[in-house]
């Protein structure tokens, strides 16, 4: 029996959008925005397997161009404002879309990584 039978399995979106650890779903996973934690304050796993890498940040540029982006076209298409007002809307929108976008898909990609013991290839001995 190994230590993580001891814990049922835990849904990888539900505990890395909360920001929870991907095993016991009650210690947290991230500290201050972004950085992950050394442990669980909880079930005490090692989250030296954590790297998430650039893939939040390439998920959030994704998403947030396709949100801001869509929403600034039809906003153009639909009532044609000035150039400032899309300065104005979009500019914070962007900022606000990534900043708040980013921690999730961080928590969701570490999650997902203990979920599927994914990391580096290494050669049995
Ligand atoms: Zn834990």
């Amino acid at each position: 029996m190994s230590l993580n039978d001891e814990y049922p399995p835990q849904s990888p979106y539900a505990t890395g959008l909360a920001g929870l650890c991907p095993r016991c779903a009650q210690g947290k996973l991230l500290t201050g925005f972004l950085n992950v934690a050394p442990r669980c304050e909880s079930c005490g796993l090692d989250f030296n397997f954590a790297d998430a890498g650039d893939g939040p940040a390439v998920f959030v540029t994704l998403f947030a161009g396709f949100i801001v982006l869509g929403m600034a076209l039809w906003t153009e298409l639909k009532y044609e404002p000035p150039m400032w007002v899309h300065l104005v809307i979009f500019l914070p929108m962007t900022l606000i879309v990534c900043l708040g976008m980013l921690r999730p898909l961080k928590g969701v990609l570490v999650a997902l990584q203990y979920r599927n013991r994914a990391g580096q290839g290494r050669l049995d001995s």
